[in-house]
């Protein structure tokens, strides 16, 4: 199994800071030049026909043909520019020619994805990245215990991170280093035995509803996404801050820089508390139900068309930003890997159903909160509920009474090997 360990890099000197920068650079260069050449080839093979005859010349033309758009041919095209380019001798080959390998992905997806389009141009602004793809080379001083690793043609870059790392003793497979904000970033990628990260499974299966700010489980927990709200009215700031700056000046950039720092700072908030979430979630219970949601669909905006202008557009607005800022799908997704079975069920009706009789109406829901059957009289918290619901959904249960001893509440002390725990990057 595979495992991503971030670490923050350091350079350690100007000139070979700068020659990291050139190495990202070049890939991006790499990239938009390789893509401007393929997608003319492409264009010419689209817009040609079959047969093509100019009946003024009395000549026949062929039709280009289609290029080959695998990374062996990419790979193939960045050897002649290397030749022909001098800068780019003096930087590291495999790493630059592995954009190309990305480039090829992305026009795989073009053909496969129906949701994808054709593969765009790289920005300079962006923050570059480039890949060690292979022969990671990782020392670590055996007196500081410094890491370090070897990029090829620049040298050794310390690796930090607080925490350590705790895979040090595996094989690492691939290193991406990044560029974020200004700061270099390397990804590690490292071979680890199945049987070290496998999920712990206690035989114990809970239900969860996922609502706007909140997680509610079947064992009568409710988790709490973090509060940001400061943090989004910051972000809301330098946004506007930087819609009325003018476009291509220097203040409008700081701007930049000040709002994706926030929205970064943001990021990293919602990711920490999805994986202390399902970490927790993950030592109550080995088997985890959650609803099937399209968050895409959920999320989709209310505006309608000029024609047929929707309604309550700005609620909806707001319950999407609620949607999206509670990181369903990022929950989801870390439960995934670190769950030993993820049930997936459909939540139609979840949140209307007594979970002690079974009785559907919309009015048992006495509001966003609270729940109280209009059959058999149950009160309670209308979350848990829907969850309890959920629960007994995946189980397969009757979805009664029974689901109540199904999971007992949750368990803070963590009953899961210590390596596995460390399993979170
Ligand atoms: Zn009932």
């Amino acid at each position: 199994m595979h495992r991503n360990i971030t670490f923050r890099l350091a350079p350690g000197s100007a000139a070979k800071a700068e020659k990291v920068s050139q190495t990202a650079g070049a890939g991006r260069w790499v990239w938009n030049r390789v893509l401007a050449e393929t997608k003319e080839q492409y264009r010419l093979h689209c817009d040609t026909p079959r047969f093509c005859e100019d009946t003024l010349l009395g000549m026949c033309f062929e039709r280009p043909a289609k290029p080959s758009l695998t990374f062996f041919s990419l790979g193939k095209r960045f050897k002649e520019l290397r030749a022909e380019t001098p800068w780019l001798q003096s930087l590291p080959c495999a790493p630059v020619r592995y954009a190309l390998k990305r480039q090829a992905d992305a026009w795989k997806r073009t053909f496969t994805d129906p949701k994808a389009g054709f593969p765009k141009f790289k920005a300079r602004r962006g923050d570059d990245s480039f890949t060690i793809p292979q022969n990671v080379t990782i020392r670590i001083d055996s007196i500081t215990g410094v890491r370090r690793l070897w990029i090829p043609k620049i040298g050794w870059c310390v690796l930090r991170r607080s925490g350590g790392n705790p895979y040090d003793a595996h094989v690492p497979k691939q290193a991406v280093v990044k560029r974020v904000l200004g700061r270099w970033y390397c990804t590690v990628c490292y071979e680890v035995p199945d049987e070290l990260v496998a999920p712990h499974d206690n035989g114990r299966t809970l239900g969860l509803d996922r609502n706007v700010g909140q997680v509610a489980t079947s064992g009568g927990e409710i988790l709490h996404t973090p509060e940001v709200a400061k943090l989004q009215g910051r972000e809301n700031r330098y946004q506007r801050m930087m819609d009325r700056r003018r476009k291509g000046s220097k203040r409008r950039a700081l701007a930049r820089h000040r709002r994706a720092s926030v929205s970064r700072k943001l990021a990293m908030i919602r990711a920490n508390w999805q994986h202390h979430a399902s970490r927790d979630l993950v030592s109550t219970a080995g088997t985890v139900v959650v609803e099937k949601l399209d968050i895409e669909a959920m999320t989709k905006s209310a505006k309608g068309t000029a024609r047929r202008p929707g309604s309550r557009v700005r609620a909806k607005a707001r319950l999407n930003r609620g949607i999206l800022d509670t990181g369903w799908g990022g929950l989801r997704d870390k439960l995934a890997y670190k769950v030993a079975d993820l049930i997936e069920v459909d939540p139609a009706y979840t949140s209307q159903t007594c979970s002690h009789c079974g009785h559907v109406a919309k009015d048992n829901r006495r509001s966003q909160a609270s729940f109280e059957c209009r059959a058999c009289g149950r009160y309670g918290n209308a979350d848990i509920n829907a969850a309890l619901n959920i629960l007994a959904r995946g189980t397969g249960a009757s979805g009664r009474r029974g689901a109540w001893a199904l999971a007992p509440p949750m368990n803070r002390q963590r009953d899961i090997p210590a390596v596995a725990a460390d399993a979170a990057t």
